[in-house]
C-alpha cells in the first residue's frame, strides 16, 4: 500500500491530521499467523501465541480468538470448571454471551461488547460457559481471551474480578476510526480496568483507507491482532490479514496502523501494549509461575482442593 496517498492522523489530535515525523515510528518486528487449536469443551480458537512461532510476548502469555462459528441449540460448548494460578485472564465478547462462575463466589454474564478482567492470582477455579439463553437458542459465540502475566511479587495476590460492561469502557473516535479503551491511556482516554502493571488494551475499528499513528510508551511491548477486515502496519504498509498478530519493535515511537484501502469492510483489531516484566516463566496448562517448583506446588494445591470450588447454584 502507498501510505503517502493515505491520510495519517494522530488519534489524540484528530482535528489536525499530521504526517509521520521521520524516526517517530516503531519498526515492525514480525507478523504471526494464528494457529487453530481446540479448547475447553471442544471449541475452536485461533491462537497467535503460544505457538511454535512465538512462546509469549512479555507481559502477555496467551491470546485466543474464539472462532465465530454458529452452533445449533444445545451444541454450544464452553470451558467447564478449571483452575488458574499466577496471572490474569481478560475476556472480551464480540458476539454471544459467556456466563462466568468462580470459586471466589463471582458470577456474571459477559455479553456482546463487554469485558471481564479476572485476576487468578493465588488460585481460582472458574467456568466460562455459553449463557443459558445461548445454549437454548443456539447461535454464535465469538470473543477474545488474553492472559496477562503477573510479576513474582504479585503472582499469589488474592483473586479478584472486574466486570467491565460495554457502557463502562472509554470511547474515543475520530475521522474513520472508533476505539473502546479497556485499560491504560490510549486514544486520549483512560480505560477503566485496574491493572497490576502498565497495560494498554483497546478495541479499534478503522474504516478502509484510514491510517492512524498511535502513540505508545517507550520500550513497552506493542502489538495488534486483527479479527476482522484487512489492515496495514508500519510505515511500509505491510498487509495484516485477519487472524494475524503484528508485533512492533520495543523502541520509542508510535505505531502506524491502518485499514487496507482495497478492503470493503472495516478493520477490527485489538491494540495491546504493556511493560515487559522481564522475569523467567514456568508454565503448565492453566498455571503460570516463575519456577518449576512453583508449578509443582500449584498442581499439588489444586489436587488438594486448596483452590476452592465453585459454589453450587441450587435451584430457584
Ligand atoms: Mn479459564
Amino acid at each position: 500500500m502507498d501510505t503517502a496517498t493515505t491520510q495519517t492522523t494522530t488519534p489524540t489530535q484528530t482535528t489536525s491530521p499530521t504526517t509521520t515525523p521521520a524516526g517517530r515510528s516503531r519498526p515492525l518486528s514480525r507478523i504471526i499467523p494464528a494457529t487453530s487449536a481446540i479448547e475447553g469443551g471442544g471449541f475452536e480458537v485461533y491462537r497467535p501465541f503460544p505457538t511454535s512461532a512465538l512462546d509469549w510476548l512479555d507481559p502477555f502469555l496467551l491470546l485466543d480468538e474464539m472462532a465465530p462459528n454458529y452452533s445449533e441449540p444445545g451444541r454450544v460448548v464452553g470451558a467447564p470448571a478449571h483452575p488458574h494460578r499466577g496471572f490474569e485472564t481478560v475476556t472480551y465478547v464480540i458476539q454471544g454471551e459467556v456466563e462466568h462462575r468462580d470459586s471466589a463466589g463471582n458470577h456474571g454474564v459477559v455479553g456482546s461488547g463487554d469485558v471481564q478482567w479476572m485476576t487468578a492470582g493465588d488460585g481460582i477455579i472458574h467456568s466460562e460457559m455459553p449463557s443459558a439463553r445461548l445454549q437454548t437458542e443456539g447461535g454464535v459465540l465469538h470473543g477474545l481471551q488474553l492472559w496477562v502475566n503477573l510479576p513474582a511479587a504479585l503472582r499469589r495476590t488474592a483473586p479478584t474480578y472486574q466486570a467491565l460492561p460495554s457502557d463502562h469502557l472509554a470511547s474515543a473516535s475520530g475521522d474513520g476510526w472508533t476505539a473502546e479503551v479497556v485499560a491504560g491511556s490510549m486514544f486520549g482516554v483512560q480505560g477503566p480496568a485496574d491493572t497490576h502493571t502498565p497495560i494498554g488494551y483497546a478495541l479499534l475499528t478503522i474504516q478502509p483507507g484510514t491510517t492512524l499513528q498511535i502513540p505508545t510508551i517507550d520500550g513497552h511491548t506493542a502489538a495488534v491482532y486483527a479479527f476482522g477486515g484487512v489492515g496495514t502496519v508500519g510505515t511500509e504498509g505491510h498487509t495484516l490479514d485477519t487472524n494475524h498478530l503484528a508485533i512492533f519493535e520495543r523502541t520509542a515511537g508510535d505505531i502506524v496502523l491502518g485499514a487496507h484501502a482495497d478492503s470493503h469492510i472495516a478493520l477490527d483489531c485489538l491494540v495491546l501494549t504493556g511493560e515487559p516484566i522481564d522475569e523467567p516463566i514456568a508454565r503448565y496448562g492453566p498455571f503460570v509461575m516463575n519456577t518449576a517448583a512453583e508449578i509443582n506446588q500449584a498442581i499439588a494445591d489444586f489436587n488438594a482442593g486448596r483452590m476452592g470450588s465453585i459454589p453450587a447454584t441450587g435451584t430457584v
